[in-house]
């Protein structure tokens, strides 16, 4: 396209004025409508409307993959955040849970402090395991196709089962526990065993979720 510069010290017979100009004179197309002449040195570069609206729509396209970009890498930054905390608050309340699998593992009679304390804390651990869940499938899906974060739904799906299985066991006992009979050792027995596997899937899931933070992390930096 000409400026009123360029226009003035060019002889007005080589700029490109009239449509049909703009058409013979564009360099863009001058090769595939001309490919054995070279670009006429003499003529100022025009670009015909066919063209120009090529050039645009690529420049329109290049802009709006940029913001799809950025905002991607702010959905990642933020999944990323958010997995990471999530990692830590489930870390930090890991050495309670073991604490309490001890219990049932080498005590023979629970206090009634103790298994109230147990029903606190899985029912605190089942809330943030949900919260979890449900804040991973509110991420964006588009960003989230770059990070994938089906398998640590599973998993942390898999540890609210076991978390449910394990607390509905000692709301169980909580009414057992105190009587000297069969049912109330069968009880303890089976919450006894449910802790080592709900232990190895909570520490699996944390490590998962540490790992899926750091990929956001580094998907985000474009790594
Ligand atoms: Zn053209």
């Amino acid at each position: 396209m000409q400026s009123s510069e360029t226009a003035a010290y060019l002889p007005a017979a080589i700029i490109a004025t009239t449509l049909e100009e703009r058409y013979q004179q564009c360099a863009w197309c001058w090769q595939k409508r001309h490919p054995d002449k070279p670009y006429p040195r003499a003529w100022s570069s025009t670009i015909c409307p066919e063209c120009l609206a090529e050039v645009e729509a690529e420049a329109a396209r290049i802009k709006a993959e940029r913001a799809i970009r950025k905002a991607q890498a702010a959905s990642l930054s933020l999944a990323g955040a958010m997995l990471e905390s999530t990692a830590a608050t489930l870390c930090g309340k890991r050495r309670r849970l073991a604490h309490i699998a001890i219990l049932y593992r080498d005590q023979l009679t629970l206090l009634p402090v103790q298994v109230q304390a147990t029903m606190e804390h899985l029912t605190t651990l089942r809330r943030l395991v949900n919260a979890a869940c449900a804040s991973i499938r509110r991420l964006d899906p588009e960003a989230m196709a770059h990070i994938r974060p089906g398998a640590v739904i599973t998993r942390l799906e898999s540890v609210e089962e076991l978390l449910t299985e394990t607390l509905l066991q000692v709301e169980m006992f909580r009414c057992v526990y105190q009587s000297l009979s069969p049912e109330r050792v069968r009880i303890h027995m089976d919450i006894r065993a449910a802790f080592p596997p709900l232990l190895t899937a909570y520490d699996d899931t944390v490590s998962q979720l540490s790992a899926l933070a750091q990929k956001a992390r580094q998907t985000e930096k474009g790594e």
